[in-house]
């Protein structure tokens, strides 16, 4: 995780930490979490397969696959076939219920290809992109921001940064201007691909809609400067645990509604005592 850059001479190494939109939201939301998810070997017990991951991995998988035929072949049809191809049962209640999602599933890809333009072919799909950089600018890098974003596509020599939902709701374009990850994807994309990113998107399959917001680069370095932040705190427990620090105190069980659909809710007492579980399908969309 954490990295050594730098020359034997003349400077001392930089330590460079390495942090992805997951890593950063995940100790954010709960550092008992990220400590489970990312540094406890072996994997502490967590919890089956929650159905709404299983439906957004699926969707995710049937429209990569599209996106990666010739644009003549990216028809409705095809969509709908390659979500069959793609689909998976894991954390649905029964096979009934299972298959009223798949037809519905179906039904939201072919109508996304119907209604959006899909003939341009994009110039990544879930593209790892990775970039060394300072919020402040002219300063020599103070962190590695990488992940794999869901779509880039180029529009006017411009590069736009897709993120496919679909869950309950659709996000707005407040919330896409507020996304650290779109922010973080934008710069990483812009910097891997050398060419400009400003505009991010959500795309909700559910609902059909796309929540845009074209950034500035004050607006990315805010967002660059926050994630800095958090992992500055991220890298300072890290170290402190390999310094055979107190893993519960240096990482914190953060209770809260979403203790109920928590992945490692078995191996978290806190979470247990904090919130019913929930059952596997309950987050579906409606
Ligand atoms: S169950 Fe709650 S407190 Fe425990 S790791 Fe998960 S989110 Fe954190």
């Amino acid at each position: 995780m954490v990295e050594q850059l730098g020359f034997e001479f003349a400077v001392a190494p930089k330590r460079l930490t390495k942090v992805s939109p997951a890593r950063l939201a995940t100790f954010a939301d709960c550092p008992r979490r990220y400590r489970m998810s990312y540094l406890d070997r072996p994997t502490p017990t967590r919890t089956g397969p929650w159905a709404h991951s299983t439906l957004g991995a699926v969707v995710h998988n049937a429209l990569r696959a599209l996106f990666e035929l010739p644009p003549e072949r990216r028809t409705p049809v095809r969509a709908a076939a390659l979500l069959s191809e793609q689909w998976q049962d894991g954390g649905f209640a029964d096979a009934a219920q299972a298959a009223a999602y798949r037809e519905r599933a179906k039904a939201w890809v072919m109508e996304y290809v119907e209604h959006n333009d899909v003939s341009d072919t994009p110039v990544g799909l879930e593209r790892w992109v990775s970039a060394p950089v300072n919020p402040e600018p002219g300063k020599p890098a103070s962190m590695i921001i990488e992940g794999r974003a869901d779509r880039i596509d180029e529009r006017d020599g411009e590069l736009v940064v897709v993120d496919y939902k679909t869950g309950r709701r659709a996000p707005d374009e407040y919330e896409a201007r507020a996304s650290q990850a779109l922010a973080m994807y934008a710069v990483a994309s812009a910097r891997t691909l050398r060419r400009p990113c400003n505009r991010v998107e959500l795309h909700h399959l559910p609902t059909g809609t796309i929540a845009a917001a074209e950034h500035t680069d004050a607006s990315l370095r805010r967002h660059l400067a926050r994630a800095e932040e958090t992992a500055e705190d991220l890298r300072a427990a890290t170290d402190s645990l390999a310094d055979g620090g107190d893993a519960r105190e240096l990482f914190p069980a953060q209770v809260g509604p979403r203790c109920a659909w928590c992945d490692f809710r078995p191996s978290c007492p806190e979470g247990q005592q904090a919130a019913p579980a929930a059952k596997s399908w309950e987050l579906l969309a409606p």
